[in-house]
């Protein structure tokens, strides 16, 4: 693969963070628990996340795909889409939340999107089990996995937390915003600061990402 952009979801396609809500909605009781403990880096992705999903009762499933029917999204993606299409350059979304979220909240747009990445629930027993193919010691979706399996020659990615540090750090460009953008400039690393996805579009078009197709190289 030459060019392969590489989109965050949760608070970067979505306006707001909507996984985390998800989990104070269905699981009150262990998100209070459990997520001041992540944030404050005492515990892994890996080890709290399946604590607080794991509480979640099976029958609720199709109750958490209601909750992010009406997800709001980010103002200029679907241009942003049109020009990866128009391109041939894949845009791949990498969620930390679940995939099958993504995949609902995103539907309108799927034909754009080369392929979506994120956390599985096994919804066989009484409660959730959540596992995903790119999980690592730290991560139950180590994004850095993902993108080594794609080994793209040129990326970008686009992200808005500290889940998308480690995948930042690696990248050629980055376009950040919010905790991403200052963790990158704590570390004093180059990125474009982008409010929505016209930002991101003008970045890669000042960069010639949109100048021809990349198969025509
Ligand atoms: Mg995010």
């Amino acid at each position: 693969m030459q060019r392969a952009i590489f989109c965050d979801f949760d608070g970067t396609i979505t306006e707001a963070e909507v996984f985390v809500a998800l989990m104070r909605h269905f699981a009150p009781e262990a998100a209070a628990r459990v997520l001041p403990e992540i944030y404050a880096q005492r515990l892994t992705l890996r080890d709290g996340l399946p604590q607080v999903l794991g509480t979640i009762p099976s029958r609720c499933w199709p109750d958490l795909e209601a909750f992010v029917r009406d997800t709001v999204l980010r103002p200029g993606l679907a241009g942003l889409l049109a020009q990866a299409k128009k391109a041939d350059t894949p845009f791949i979304v990498v969620t930390g939340g679940f995939t099958r979220m993504a995949e609902i909240v995103l539907a309108p747009y799927r034909q754009e999107i080369y392929a979506i990445h994120g956390l599985e629930a096994d919804t066989t027993g009484a409660c959730l089990r959540v596992f995903s193919p790119w999980q690592d010691d730290h991560e139950l979706v180590a994004k850095a996995a993902v993108v080594a399996h794609y080994h793209p020659e040129d990326a970008v990615c686009i992200g808005d937390s500290i889940t998308d540090l480690r995948v930042a750090r690696q990248c050629p460009l980055v376009c950040a915003r919010d905790r991403l953008a200052e963790y990158l400039r704590a570390e004093g690393r180059d990125f474009v600061h982008f409010d929505d996805f016209t930002e991101v579009s003008a970045a890669l078009a000042q960069r010639g990402w949109w100048r021809e197709p990349a198969h025509a190289r």
